[in-house]
């Protein structure tokens, strides 16, 4: 296969999404959305594991890293110290393509000045969804939908500091929903106005943020390779010097080769001071930091990995689907990752037969509490393998006549098809030791 090109087109991964109810465009029923979907019965599974991982991964294995859950809705002032309320008022020009954006004094004819695509008309634009708080709908009132998760860590910067008592090099991670009222959007899930971000400020001492950088960088391009994303599906991408925000020192995106081509899913940025000291002029609080080793006060410098869910969600299902051909039958799997399986067990009794019954119920009743498990006897057990491959069930148990004389069921394995006989009072200790150390991440 040639290096550039996916191993599925969009149109695929849509339909199968929709089909077995991971992704369904939002409002259907009226119609749609733009660019609006709804996580279904199993796409709610597969984003929550996602969310577990990163959590696993950056918080609960880290002694250096704690999490908040901050609010949508922030003091408005917030935004004119991160520059969102000035910097976005502009007219822009957007690049079609790369989605670039630049006042339009700053771009000269109809081009992207990056990647030489076409630019949309200017549009006098801010970023941010506006609403108000309140009853009265005046100015005085307005207060904006978060466009990053960012800004709920630095305005906690000293109340965490204060209560944690950690310190320096040390980070505030957050999983949150962020608004964007993009120019545009498209590709499926991969640019949305409504998404949810994955983000990690890292605080450290001035000086030693290359090093954390570097640190950073390569700490989650190898998340991604754990969690069993394709080598050849990923790639670093430093920023070029005219990309950087003005205050940022470095930036370098975790890029994977989705159905549309490279695009980012990840950005790890070295934000410098910027932000604390923003919001300590605007505050006029100070959101220093007191340096018992070396005697001092400084603003700390922080490192930024920020993540898409969506796109994590996105990449998971490009990057596993795989399409077999099965004694003269096309079969589809999901070959995800155990951990990240919506689904980990599936009990499908042969038939509906009255006797097979209140036995697979059983089996059922003891196996769902140590795995997410679904309960299948509709159709025959041929369409219920295909369906549990087609959702990326990692192992089925099936219950057949012999079972009531032998006490034994059949545990199949996804992506092997190997079938073996275990013992019904096995089955659970048995379904551990398979899938146990597939659900741990360091
Ligand atoms: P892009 O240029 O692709 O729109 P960005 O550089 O604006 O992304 P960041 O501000 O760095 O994105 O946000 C961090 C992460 O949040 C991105 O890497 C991406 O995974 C996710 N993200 C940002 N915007 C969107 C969006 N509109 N829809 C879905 N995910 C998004």
């Amino acid at each position: 296969m040639p290096e550039d090109i996916s191993n599925v087109a969009m149109d695929t991964i849509v339909s199968l999404c929709k089909r077995r109810g991971f992704i369904f465009p939002s409002s259907d029923i009226y119609g749609g959305l733009e660019s609006c979907w709804d996580y279904g019965p199993l796409g709610v599974e597969l984003k929550r594991n996602v969310k577990e991982a990163w959590w696993k991964s950056m918080v609960q294995h880290r002694a250096d890293i704690v999490g908040i859950d901050a609010s949508i809705i922030m003091h408005p002032n917030v935004w004119k110290a991160s520059g969102h309320v000035e910097g976005f008022s502009d007219p822009l020009v957007e690049c079609k393509k790369c989605n670039l954006r630049w006042r339009t004094d700053e771009v000269e004819g109809d081009k992207c000045k990056i990647c030489g695509s076409p630019l949309t008309e200017p549009r006098l634009f801010n970023l941010m969804f506006k609403t108000f708080m309140g009853p009265v709908e005046n100015d005085a009132n307005v207060v904006y939908l978060r466009p990053e998760t960012a800004q709920g860590i630095f305005v906690n910067f000293d109340n965490v500091m204060t209560t944690i008592r950690k310190k320096l090099p040390f980070g505030i991670a957050q999983i949150g929903k962020s608004f964007r009222n993009e120019i545009t959007t498209g590709n499926f899930i991969f640019r949305t106005r409504e998404f949810e971000q994955m983000e990690l400020e890292y605080f450290v001492k001035p000086g030693t943020d290359e090093k954390w950088f570097n640190y950073w960088v390569q700490e989650r391009f190898n998340w991604y390779l754990k969690l069993g994303i394709k080598k050849e599906h990923l790639k670093l991408r430093e920023h070029e010097k005219e990309e950087l925000a003005h205050y940022a020192k470095g930036c370098s995106d975790i890029n994977y080769l989705f159905p549309m081509g490279w695009a980012e899913l990840e950005g790890i940025a070295n934000r410098g001071d910027f932000d604390l000291k923003q919001h300590a002029l605007h505050s006029g609080k100070g959101l220093d930091y007191f340096d018992n080793e070396s005697n001092e006060h400084y603003t700390p410098y922080v490192i930024e990995p920020s993540s898409g869910v969506d796109r994590m969600v996105l990449a998971i299902l490009v990057d596993s689907y795989e399409e077999e051909e099965v004694r003269g039958e096309k079969r589809v799997v999901l070959k995800i990752n155990p951990m990240l399986a919506p689904i980990k067990v599936a009990v499908l009794p042969l038939s509906r037969n009255e006797k097979l019954v209140p036995l697979s119920q059983e089996i059922y009743d003891q196996i769902k509490p140590h795995f997410m498990t679904q309960y299948d006897d509709s159709q025959s057990i041929g369409r219920r393998y295909r369906r549990q491959d087609e959702t990326g069930t990692p192992l089925c148990v099936t219950i057949d006549f012999d079972s009531l004389e032998d006490n034994q069921v059949t545990i199949r394995e996804r992506d092997s098809m190997e079938q073996i006989r275990v013992p019904i009072k096995e089955v659970v200790s048995h379904l551990q030791e398979k899938l146990g150390k597939t659900l741990i991440i360091d």
